[in-house]
This record gives C-alpha cells, structure tokens and sequence, in this order.
C-alpha cells in the first residue's frame, strides 16, 4: 500500500465537519493554490474549499499529492504530542496540564503608554515594540478594531511600527483569525513574522514546521499566546449587552473579563454582567478546545492573578527565553516571580484542566489523557 497523504477530503471530515475547528485559518494560509478561503460572517469563522477544484469535500489537488492543509492543522490527529515533541523534545509529563514551561513570571511594561493601552500590563504590546524596534522581526500579525472601533468586530491586521502596535493593544473577546493577515505582512516584504493570539493559533506556527509545510512555516519567528476558554460570537453584543443590559456596543470603551464581563462606557460608567449569562454564545469553534494556556506558544500571557496591572506570562521555548532577558536587561519590562502570587498559578492549572476536560474522547488521545491524569 502506498503511503497515505492526507489532504483536504480528510481535513474536512476529521476536522472541519466534526466539531473540532477552531477556525484558526492555518490551513487557509497554508493552501499553495489558493483554493481555500474563509468564512467570518454569522458567526461562522470556518475554513471551505472554493468550488472549483473539487468542491467543498474534496481537491484535485490533495488528490494529485498535495497534502499542505493537514500539515498545517493544529488540531488534525495527533498534533498535540507532535508538537510538544518538535517545540520540547520530549513528551509532556503528566502534571504539565497548562503545558511545557521555562518559568512563570509576572510583567509589565516600563513605559507607561504601554501598559496603559495594554490590556493587563502590556507585557505583549511591548514585546512587540522590542522585537520590531531591535530586529528581531519584520511585522506582527494582530488583532484590530474594524472602522473607528464602535462596531467591536474583531479583525486580522498587520503591525510593522510602535504606533500600529499600541493601535491593536487590549483584548476582544470574539473571535479574529490573526494568521490571515499572514499574506499582507508578506506582500508588504516581511520575512519573519510574529503572530499573536489564542491558543488555537499559537499552535500553527510549530505545527506546520514540525510537519514541514513549507516557506509559512519558515516565516514565522515568534509566537506570542494569549489565554484564553472561549470566544464569543459577534451576537453578543445586540442580544446580551444590548437587548438585557442597555450597554449599546458604540458606546462601549473597555472590556475585561475577570470573574464576571467587566464593561466601561463612554459615559464614564463600569458595569458588570455575569459569565453564566454570556455561556450561549460561546463560539462553535470553542466548545471542544482543550486549550486554555497557548500550550505551544513561544511565551503565553494571560490576565489572570491578583496583580491587575501585570501580565502573567508562561515562558516556554529558547526564543522565549532569550527576548523576555534581553527585556529585563534593556529595562523595557520589569518582571516579578510568579511565586509572589501562587493562587494566579493554581488558577492557571484548574482552568487549564478544565479546558482539556472538553477534548472528545474519540478524537487523539493527549488532550483527553492529561485531563484525566492530572486529576
Ligand atoms: C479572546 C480572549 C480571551 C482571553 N481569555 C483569557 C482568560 O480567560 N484568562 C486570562 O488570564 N487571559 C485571557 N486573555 C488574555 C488577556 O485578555 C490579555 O490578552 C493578556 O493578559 C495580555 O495582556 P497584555 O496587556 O500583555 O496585552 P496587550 O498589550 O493588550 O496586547 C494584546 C494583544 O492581543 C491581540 N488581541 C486582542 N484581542 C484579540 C483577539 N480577539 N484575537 C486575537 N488577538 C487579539 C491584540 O491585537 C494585541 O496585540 C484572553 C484574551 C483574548 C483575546
Ligand atoms: S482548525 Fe484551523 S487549520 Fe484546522 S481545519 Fe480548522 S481552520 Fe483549518
Ligand atoms: S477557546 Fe480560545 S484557544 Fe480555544 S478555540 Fe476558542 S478562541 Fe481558540
């Protein structure tokens, strides 16, 4: 028998039809013929296949060979531990339920523009500045607001300068599909790239070089995580904010989500609305990701912890390493242990267990076995 080369008939079978998409768009970016794209209307946020060459179940291409999709797919078979085995070298061990770690610490920006217009400390904003400004990477692939921002829909965006990076900082909370703004970075002469967003995402980058799928993978130099349980769909906002709570999205400045959905208005006001409310309408694409800390991240960073102006930060790889020291030293960030807040690190495990909890257990087995082991 020759050996099988998985291509876009299987992906949309094992993948896009079965409840395990999270609509990273890896594999739109990934396509060399250009013959996926990429549905963000309704709430859809999923990959298809244009009808041209093979319709939506199938390619002529993948029939002819071509098997880049998969290879790209950071939830196809058993990407997990082939992941942890490319990024690591070796296998997870039982108790790293939030994943592989150098160290956990707890930072923010020293510049006070920074971390003002960062959503917890700014700790991603400014490792963003410091890698465009020192050569580290050409452009960073991040997450605007459309328009002046009173729609609050989430949009892929390319950041090449301080002032486009400061533009994209803080959190939304639907969902933006960073990796497709990969081909703008490129067609503006970007050779290494940086990509930021959730968990979904930052397993794209190492997935498609454990696999080889090619120039992409090449391309990316850094990938920074956000933690992250669920998005939500665009609806929110008129059937939850608006309709129960009057909180009209034009008017909305600031989100947060700690505990409850923190919202600040125009009007100066704050409000609260409960996270039991806002559970039906949570994306499709989120209900069976086991991933809360952006497991394969080059350094993951979440809010969560009792310093609210810190960002919590996973260190993971080398690179990782290696930018967060050349931070401290450059006196861009300042750092604290994160034994300073054990509870923030509890959390951490009990939301990442949690998360792996919702792994089906059909599918690969690394998710769905940690969830178990780790109690
Ligand atoms: C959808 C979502 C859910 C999250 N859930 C949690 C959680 O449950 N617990 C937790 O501890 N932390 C969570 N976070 C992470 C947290 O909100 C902060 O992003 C993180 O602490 C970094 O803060 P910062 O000040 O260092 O980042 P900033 O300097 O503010 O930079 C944030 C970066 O994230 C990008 N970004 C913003 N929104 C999105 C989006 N929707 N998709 C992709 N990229 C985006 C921005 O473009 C910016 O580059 C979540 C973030 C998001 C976007
Ligand atoms: S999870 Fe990402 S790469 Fe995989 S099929 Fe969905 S959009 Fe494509
Ligand atoms: S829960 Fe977060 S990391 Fe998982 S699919 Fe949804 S957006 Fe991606």
């Amino acid at each position: 028998m020759p050996p099988e080369k998985p291509h876009w008939a299987h992906l949309f079978r094992e993948v896009v039809t079965s409840g395990l998409c999270t609509g990273c768009a890896a594999c739109v970016v990934a396509c060399p013929y250009d013959v996926l794209s990429y549905d963000d209307s309704h709430g859809r946020y999923k990959p298809f296949h244009l009808d041209e060459s093979g319709g939506s179940e199938d390619c002529t291409y993948g029939e002819r060979g071509c098997t880049l999709c998969t290879r790209a797919c950071p939830r196809f078979r058993e990407w997990e531990p082939e992941v942890d085995a490319f990024l690591f070298g070796r296998e997870r061990a039982d108790e790293e339920v939030f994943g592989v770690s150098d160290e956990v610490v707890l930072a923010r920006a020293t510049d006070p523009d920074v971390s003002a217009a960062g959503q917890d400390g700014g700790l991603v904003s400014a490792l963003l500045i410091y890698a465009l400004e020192n050569d580290v990477i050409d452009a960073a692939l991040v997450s605007y607001l459309e328009g002046d921002g009173t729609s609050w829909k989430a949009v892929p965006g390319v950041a090449r300068t301080r002032e486009d990076v400061l533009g994209a900082a803080g959190s939304r909370y639907t969902y933006s599909a960073n990796t497709l703004a990969y081909s703008a970075a490129v067609e503006q002469g970007a050779e290494r790239i940086a990509l930021v967003g959730m968990g979904c995402q930052a397993s794209a980058p190492p997935i498609m070089a454990a696999r080889k799928a090619g120039k992409v993978a090449r391309r990316f130099a850094l990938s920074i995580g956000l933690l992250c349980s669920k998005t939500f769909d665009d609806a929110i906002f008129d059937e939850l904010f608006a309709e129960r709570y009057g909180l009209r999205r034009e008017d909305m400045v600031k989100m947060n989500i700690k505990g409850v959905f923190q919202v600040w208005m125009r009007d100066g006001s704050y409000h609260e609305v409960p996270l039991k409310e806002a559970h039906a309408w949570t994306r499709e694409g989120c209900k069976l990701c086991p991933d809360f800390a952006a497991e394969h991240a080059d350094i993951s960073a979440g809010g969560i912890g009792a310093f609210g102006d810190f960002t919590l930060a996973i260190v993971r790889t080398d690179r990782g390493k290696e930018l967060m020291s050349q931070m401290v030293g450059a006196g861009v960030i300042e750092a604290r242990s994160s034994t300073d807040d054990p509870a923030a690190v509890e959390l951490l495990r009990k939301l990442s267990r949690v998360s792996r909890r919702r792994w089906p257990e059909g599918a690969s087995k690394g998710p769905r076995r940690l969830a178990v082991v780790s109690g």
